[in-house]
Order: structure tokens, then C-alpha cells, then sequence
């Protein structure tokens, strides 16, 4: 049985006041909730005040991204062991606005899987279609070309490390948001392929989470879908309120 994972990508959002306010009000919320697992990621610049806030507590700590190398000169990069270092125990990769906008190919995305594994991170990577990719019918072409890529030379035990978000690129932050039965889908075939890759059980054991567009209104008939193991959760996780309500549902 596949445990629920919410996790909350902030983004380029929150300042150092209010990234303490709202993993203080997440953790208030959350008590001692155990039956789902629930990570925030914010800012590298806040990441060190959040880590103060959730430690000792269910919540976990994420980055939004890494550089694959330990250390060297890499102005202005963040290496895994720093965010290690910091009290990370999750780091998301691939993101598509990482993709689309600083021209991250899977092959490099593939570099930093491996460094934030071998660091001791727990990756949540995504892949996505986009609307053109879904219109000219290439949802799979793409799903199967960024899984392969991004997941090159990786092994059965280090998959189990690894949660695959599935983030439709027409659904993030556009507030449309996938039907459950396309996540389910998409989620079936990351599913299969990774199974093919990795083996059976590991693909049995992935967890796959969806995102775009996850709001309390929606999120429940996605996370009642076979296949769909949580949602990465951007615009929304920024009020408590909306975040703990996604956390709620996934529980139910
Ligand atoms: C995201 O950025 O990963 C995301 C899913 O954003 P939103 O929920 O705002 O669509």
C-alpha cells in the first residue's frame, strides 16, 4: 500500500517573514498526522529558517533544485550535500519551468538525480506533457522520452528514493487542471515504463504524484485514482489553509 506524499512547491514566492509563517501554520495543522507524508519547499534563501520551523515535526523539507557537482566553482549553484546540510530530505528536479525556461535537458536533469541520490536526497521528479505534446497525441512519446532520459543507469534501489510527479505543462498554474481520468492514464504509463526499467516491484512500489492546478475542489476524485500516490502542489500550497485542506483529502 502506497502511502499518500502532499508535497508544496513555493516557488519564487514568500520572504523570510512570511516562509516561517506559513510552515508554522503547516505544522500547527498537521499535529502529529502521520498517515500521509507532507513536504514544503521553499526558497534556497529560506530553506536554513524553514528547517528550524519543521524539525522534529511530520513535515518534511524540500529544495526546488540542485547542481549535480559536490562543490567547485559553480557560481551562484547549490550543491545536494548543502542542502543535506540544511535539513533537506527532498529536492524536486525537473520542474518544467526549469525545463522550459533555463533549457534543462534530461540529460542533465539525469546528473543531478544521480549527485542528489548520492547525497541522500529523495528526489521528486517531474515530467510533463504540453498542450501541443497532448493535441498532436505525443503525451506518451514525451512521457516515455523525459522518464528514460531523466532516469538513465538507474537502479532498482535507488528508485525507491525517487517519487515521479506528473505535472501536465497546460495545468501548472493556468488553473485547468488534468480530469482524474487523464492523471490516471498518464500515471499507468509511468507506471509500466518504469516497471519495464526498474522491475515490477519497483514500479509497484512508485510513488506518482500529480500536479497542476491541485486545489481542494479538485484534488480528491485525482487522489481517489488508482494510480495517482499525492500531488505536487504549487500556487495552493502558498495558504495554510488550502494546503492543510489538500492534506485532509488525501487522507479521507
Ligand atoms: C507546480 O508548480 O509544480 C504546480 C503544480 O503548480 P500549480 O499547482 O500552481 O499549478
Amino acid at each position: 500500500m502506497r502511502k499518500k506524499f502532499i508535497a508544496g512547491n513555493w516557488k519564487m514566492y514568500t520572504s523570510s517573514i512570511t516562509a516561517e509563517l506559513l510552515a508554522s501554520a503547516i505544522v500547527k495543522g498537521l499535529a502529529n498526522e502521520t498517515r500521509v507524508t507532507v513536504a514544503v519547499c521553499p526558497p534556497f534563501p529560506f530553506l536554513a529558517r524553514v528547517a528550524q520551523v519543521v524539525r522534529g515535526t511530520p513535515v518534511a523539507l524540500g529544495a526546488q533544485n540542485c547542481y549535480p557537482k559536490e562543490e567547485g566553482a559553480f557560481t551562484g549553484e547549490v550543491s545536494p550535500s548543502m542542502l543535506v546540510d540544511v535539513g533537506c530530505q527532498y529536492v524536486i528536479l525537473g520542474h518544467s519551468e526549469r525545463r522550459q525556461k533555463n533549457g534543462e535537458t534530461d540529460a542533465f536533469i539525469n546528473e543531478k538525480v544521480h549527485a542528489a541520490l548520492k547525497a541522500g536526497l529523495k528526489v521528486i521528479l517531474c515530467i510533463g506533457e504540453t498542450l501541443g505534446d497532448r493535441q498532436s497525441n505525443r503525451t506518451e512519446v514525451v512521457l516515455e522520452t523525459q522518464l528514460t532520459g531523466s532516469l538513465a543507469k538507474i537502479s532498482a534501489e535507488q528508485l525507491s528514493n525517487v517519487v515521479v510527479a506528473y505535472e501536465p505543462v497546460w495545468a501548472i498554474g493556468t488553473g485547468v487542471n488534468a480530469t482524474p481520468q487523464q492523471a490516471q492514464d498518464a500515471h499507468v504509463f509511468i507506471r509500466k515504463r518504469v516497471s519495464q526499467m526498474c522491475g515490477e516491484q519497483a514500479g509497484q512500489n512508485l510513488l506518482i504524484q500529480y500536479g497542476g492546478s491541485a486545489k481542494p475542489e479538485n484534488v480528491s476524485a485525482l487522489l481517489h485514482q488508482p494510480d495517482v500516490d499525492g500531488a505536487l502542489v504549487g500556487g495552493a500550497s502558498l495558504q495554510a489553509d488550502l494546503f492543510l485542506a489538500i492534506i485532509r483529502l488525501a487522507i479521507q
